[in-house]
């Protein structure tokens, strides 16, 4: 039986744009794709459309991996006049929705997948399990990625918490002795791991 799937079922995320070549090798699948000529695309400096190209250049952008490999997508997109003399912007690059992001060398599916690990994990312990997703990053990439996540909003909080404080080594200085002492989150997650490698390793014994 013969399964007919179009490309942009599978990779909706290429539905905006025309897909040249597909070439799916043993580590890598490279795709080759350009925008559309001859659509409007509003400047975001003023937000007037234009199609008045200028010319067009190749962004070269990493996708979720498929079938255990990493997806490389080589994009002509188009650099574009503005078309409104009062506007600050000469030209602008267009951008593809789902597809890039100003600046940006992986898509927004993918940033979502990195910025989720950088989140839950901070550190190379992240590095490790992205290459398992058939990403490599460094640990110094993804810091810098977590520190360009935009933190929440949150309420302007009513008492602030105050970690310990030592100007030397075994010489702690109490802030206020009116302030209840409680446990840190490092502590609290250390004191939960000794204690279950203590009642892992009582398990092992017994057994
Ligand atoms: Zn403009």
């Amino acid at each position: 039986m013969v399964c007919a799937i179009e490309l942009e079922d599978l990779l909706p995320q290429l539905a905006a744009v025309q897909v040249d070549t597909v070439e799916a090798g043993k580590d890598l699948v490279r795709i080759t794709a350009r925008t559309p000529a001859g659509v409007p695309v509003a400047c975001p400096g003023c937000g007037q459309a234009s199609d008045w190209e200028h010319s067009r250049y190749v962004r070269h952008v990493v996708d979720e991996a498929v079938g255990g490999r990493p997806v490389m997508i080589d994009l002509a997109v188009r650099r574009l006049y503005c078309e409104n003399p009062e506007c600050v912007k000469l030209t602008f690059a267009e951008q593809v929705e789902g597809l890039t992001v100003r600046y940006q060398r992986r898509t927004p599916a993918l940033q979502a997948v990195v910025e989720a690990v950088a989140r839950a994990l901070a550190g190379t312990a992240d590095a490790r399990l992205l290459l398992r997703l058939h990403q490599v990053l460094s640990w110094a990439t993804l810091l810098a990625c977590l520190l360009r996540i935009p933190l929440p909003e949150r309420p302007v909080p009513k008492a602030l918490g105050i970690d310990e404080f030592a100007l030397r080594r075994g010489k702690r200085t109490d802030a206020d002795p009116a302030i209840t002492q409680c446990m840190d989150r490092w502590h609290l997650w250390h004191g939960l791991a000794e204690a279950a490698r203590k009642a892992d390793t009582g398990f092992m014994l017994r057994v």
